[in-house]
């Protein structure tokens, strides 16, 4: 959603949106780069709360310069509360990624796929490149692929077939979550500097609370530090880094 008032007609005009892909992520939010129209940003994530950690500080940095940011979830995270029953679970984790959304100024679209049971197959590849469609991105995020978990996994490979189905006409970038534990082998191509949207995305991550985020020491402990080390990396307080997907233009099969 766009914050009225937030950017001027005026200063989209200048530069148009072609040759977004050759740009390095980060200089998107340079000053100096005008777009025709605000950037349709788009994220998939496999579970409420993934898109949040992963590349939050990205994502509202995007939605307060003006830009229009979608999140899709896979799943509802209907597995995700022990001992509660998955309809009951599903209902908490989406009423959670509802409110993390609205703290992020994106909209939330719930795919369907149920938690720790995520499926590939041809009606889902077919479904989620619908949903991009629908969305028409200029830009996408979702997993990296190598990850301890499948629902990630799921949603990082739907997404990049739905990528090469759509002609690579955006550029998809990966994001982490908890690197060493679920995410893997992660060597950047890409950090945002998120040290301005480091508190707005804690609060959105903190709409989890059925996740545990309860206390800064917990947010610290998994994401925090995370967010410290990508930052020293290019010497600012906090950051988000990305993989970028660089591949030759592919056949579609
Ligand atoms: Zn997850």
């Amino acid at each position: 959603m766009i914050k009225e008032g937030k950017i001027s007609r005026r200063s989209f005009f200048n530069n148009s949106l072609a040759g977004i892909g050759s740009l390095p992520l980060a200089s998107v939010f340079d000053k100096s780069h005008h777009f025709t129209r605000p950037l349709k940003v788009v994220c998939v994530g496999g579970h409420p709360d993934d898109p949040e950690t992963g590349c939050g500080g990205t994502l509202a940095k995007f939605a307060n310069a003006g830009h229009q940011v979608t999140i899709i979830y896979l799943t509802n995270g209907d597995a995700g509360i022990k001992g509660k029953k998955p309809v009951e679970t599903a209902q908490i984790r989406t009423a959670e990624a509802i409110n993390a959304c609205k703290i992020l100024n994106a909209k939330p679209v719930f795919a369907g796929q149920v938690d720790g049971s995520s499926v590939v197959d041809n009606v889902w590849y077919a479904k989620i490149q619908k949903l991009l469609e629908d969305e028409n991105p200029d830009i996408v995020f979702t997993h990296w692929p190598v990850d301890s978990h499948k629902d990630h996994m799921a949603a990082s490979i739907l997404t990049q077939k739905a990528c090469i189905q759509m002609g690579q006409k955006f550029p998809l970038y990966f994001f982490e979550v908890y690197t060493g534990s679920q995410t893997q082998n992660f060597h950047p191509t890409d950090y945002v500097d998120i040290t301005e949207t480091q508190q707005q995305k804690r609060k959105a991550v903190f709409c989890h609370a059925s996740q545990g985020f309860v206390t800064d020491a917990f947010y610290q402990r998994f994401h925090g530090i995370m967010e410290d080390f990508r930052g020293i990396s290019i010497s600012v307080k906090g950051a988000e880094a990305f993989i970028k997907l660089t591949t030759a233009k592919s056949a579609v099969i």
